[in-house]
């Protein structure tokens, strides 16, 4: 038996595993115990990881070929990869020289390595010139990220899971840590019983299993974070529970924010956010008292409309009362997917570039040109999510490529989504699993590795890089993302008119020393920047284990000051200074007024729709939908309501309800739940066609929860608002 340590491929907690395996074949997992992240410990899905492989291979559900289907609709039939290839380049090239290069998208996933997300980048906006390159990050943690910048100055998460421990305060923000993210739920236990003084609030709409540890919970109306946040800075104002020295000191723009918390008094707070005054008060005086207090937060928080203004707002919260760049205090956003911040590291997404570089800056358009040795990088903002697929439905976007991410269940407002694929004159879809409901709108199927075969590095909640390792041969032909793309760029170079003297993609293909001259060249575009890696190596990650950034080069020597099984040579926590990551080093408040959701109740649709994750399943369930023992904590999709609207709507558990909303409707069976507070509503977003159907408002077939959810997205951050709309609910 062979032991690899590699990376759980779920969550952002990035939790360490070590995979047993004999010759191809995975046989066990284990959490490794000299992890930073986990320190052994696995959740259900992780300690599964070895059974979802060998499912795959049972049940066949990996795609091992390359496949082209010569007509929508019709049979895929196995081709060559050169082919396949040389089929993509063709048809990408053909489509550039006719509409120009933003005509085409690519579409990638958090789930990607760091290496496959880079190669992606220099494709889109180096060789081809179009900055229509989004990622489904977009739909997790791009509200964290405009509420970081616009308020710190930075894309980086100040805390580190060595918080919790010192934290006097725990403020839980629209996150089910306890299903969402279990390992680190497990640390905030050990916490309190280390700790039993310490005070822990939630604040979220469902009363989820992370409130059973709360001290108190506040179950605000949805989407009414930041009414409640500007109505505790006003009553921190009122009751001197500020930082005055701190705020003059480091900070601007308090001012006009002051003027805005005005109105938020506690009798308007508590109309807006349907909790007691009291509470509101009991909350208010635990964030700013406690000598140190601690957020996290996650979709609740991004998922919205206004998702930059709530991260912001409570962000505003940490500078108002200094509760920032000390042991246990600060804002810390948890993670959704394994590698949602490496994407953004290397600047995969259509607003940024190469180690948090800004699109909109021509002095980081040229660094980012200079670097790859190309005349320029496009200035024109590419398509993000939502707006990708609305071009493609609108035939502005006529060829997309759709890396590891499943868009057909995933992306809101279904019926849009799907009409996009079928209006696209080609769709390559690159993925590990034949099954995903986006593959049957694909035109090339290119078959990809996965967890137990990868190789690369990902990023975690807390700036952590970690290596993912193969244990086993890539199965079939499948090959790496990152090799995949690099052979078909080079192909592509062939077809269209020349940017650079050579290749832009000089990588040994199909081999772990390409990855690593990827992650290389990814290094020393971070020199300088926020997140300088350059004091890492691959060599040093094998040695010391994994680190966080930053890291520049003159600390990778430093002291060995991290836990005895491993250095830790970056910066574990963020501002201890004081001194912000913008241009004058101060945080800057921001003052936005609070928005409702942008979907309201009404009389026609009189319930407020949330979805979410389960404890067990993982996203479209390509993985997780494979074991029958995933199946034992919720076995079926329904829809959870509140005990006193069933009874006015005569509804008794189990029985089949039609759920509609403005764009379509799904039945499925209704269940009381105590979560659930009075014209509310709550389906998870893990089941697909196979699981529950539904059909659109014009009469499409569509299917999952996203068959309800709408496509509008926070203006800043242009992340949907996943986490509201609004549906009526009638017996089926
Ligand atoms: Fe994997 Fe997240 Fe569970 Fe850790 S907490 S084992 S990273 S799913």
């Amino acid at each position: 038996m062979t032991d690899t340590r590699s990376t759980c491929p779920y969550c952002g907690v990035g939790c360490g595993v070590i995979i047993e395996s004999e010759g191809a074949q995975i046989t066990g997992v284990r959490g490794d115990p000299e992890h930073p992240a986990n320190f052994g410990r696995l959740c259900t899905k992780g300690s599964t990881l070895h059974l979802t492989a060998s499912a795959a291979v049972t049940m066949q559900t990996r795609l091992l070929q390359p496949m082209q289907r010569l007509q929508r609709g019709s049979a895929a039939a196995s081709v060559p990869w050169a082919q396949a290839l040389d089929v993509a380049a063709d048809r990408f090239a053909r489509i550039i020289a006719d509409h120009g290069p933003d005509a085409v998208g690519f579409y990638v996933s958090g789930q990607l390595l760091t290496e496959d997300y880079y190669v992606f980048n220099k494709l889109a906006k180096g060789l081809i010139g179009t900055n229509n390159l989004d990622t489904n990050s977009r739909l997790c943690m791009s509200s964290a990220v405009a509420g970081y910048k616009k308020t710190l100055g930075s894309d980086a998460p100040p805390s580190c899971y060595d918080d919790f421990k010192d934290a006097q305060c725990l403020f839980i923000v629209g996150s089910n840590t306890a299903w969402a993210h279990p390992i680190l739920f497990r640390r905030i236990e050990d916490a309190r019983r280390a700790n039993p003084a310490m005070k822990i609030v939630v604040i979220d709409p469902r009363r989820t299993d992370t409130c059973e540890i709360a001290d108190l919970h506040l179950a605000i109306q949805p989407g009414t974070d930041v009414m409640l946040f500007h109505g505790m800075l006003h009553l921190m104002l009122r009751e001197g529970w500020t930082q005055p020295a701190y705020i003059a000191r480091h900070t601007s723009g308090f001012d006009a924010l002051e003027r805005t918390v005005r109105d938020c008094t506690p009798d308007q707070v508590a109309k807006v956010c349907g909790i007691e005054p009291s509470a509101l008060i009991e909350a208010t005086r635990l964030f700013a008292n406690s000598p140190s207090t601690l957020s996290l937060y996650c979709m609740g928080m991004n998922q919205s409309s206004s998702g930059t203004a709530k991260n912001a707002a409570l962000i505003n919260l940490h500078l108002a009362t200094a509760q920032i760049g000390k042991p246990g205090a600060g804002p810390f956003s948890l993670t959704g997917q394994p590698n949602a911040m490496g994407g953004r590291e290397v600047g995969g997404m259509a607003n940024l570039l190469s180690a948090h570089r800004d699109l909109a800056n021509a002095g980081h358009r040229a660094e980012v040109a200079a670097l790859w040795g190309v005349a320029d990088v496009p200035a024109a903002p590419g398509k993000t999510a939502i707006e990708m697929f609305q071009a493609a439905a609108d035939g502005e976007i006529r060829a997309l490529w759709i890396s590891c991410t499943n868009p057909a269940q995933s992306m809101p407002d279904q019926a849009t989504v799907r009409r996009a694929l079928e209006r696209c004159e080609f769709v390559v879809v690159q993925e590990a699993f034949a099954t995903t409901a986006t593959c049957a709108y694909a035109d090339l199927l290119l078959p990809a590795t996965t967890w137990g075969e990868k190789v690369g590095t990902v990023t975690n909640s807390e700036r952590r890089i970690s290596r993912v390792r193969p244990a086993v041969p890539a199965p079939g032909a499948a090959r790496h993302d990152w090799s995949a793309v690099a052979d078909f760029a080079t192909r592509l170079e062939a077809r269209l008119p020349r940017r650079a003297p050579g290749t832009l993609f000089p990588y040994t293909l199909d081999d772990p020393a390409g990855a690593q001259a990827i992650w290389n060249e990814h290094r020393e575009t971070t020199r300088g920047r926020d997140l300088d890696i350059t004091g890492l190596s691959w060599a040093l990650l094998d040695t010391a284990g994994p680190q966080q950034w930053p890291c520049p080069e003159d600390q990778a020597t430093g002291p060995a000051t991290g836990p005895a099984t491993g250095r830790s040579l970056g910066k574990a926590r963020l501002y201890e200074d004081g001194v912000f990551a913008t241009p004058d080093g101060r945080a800057r408040f921001h003052n936005a007024a609070y928005q409702p959701v942008a979907e309201a109740r009404d009389e026609r649709f009189p319930f407020s729709l949330n979805t979410g994750r389960l404890r067990d399943q993982w996203h479209g369930m390509s993985r997780t939908g494979t074991l029958g023992r995933l199946f034992g904590h919720v076995p079926e999709p329904l829809v959870q309501m509140n005990g006193q609207d069933m009874a006015r709507l005569q509804l008794g558990d189990g029985d089949l309800v039609q759920v509609s909303s403005r764009r379509g409707a799904l039945v499925l069976p209704v269940r009381a739940s105590t979560e659930v507070g009075p014209h509310q509503s709550f389906i998870a977003m893990h089941w697909g066609e196979e699981y529950l159907s539904g059909q659109s408002s014009s009469g499409e077939r569509i299917a999952g929860v996203n068959a309800l959810t709408l496509p509008v997205f926070c203006p800043d951050s242009k992340q949907p608002e996943l986490k509201h709309a609004a549906v009526r609910i009638l017996k089926a």
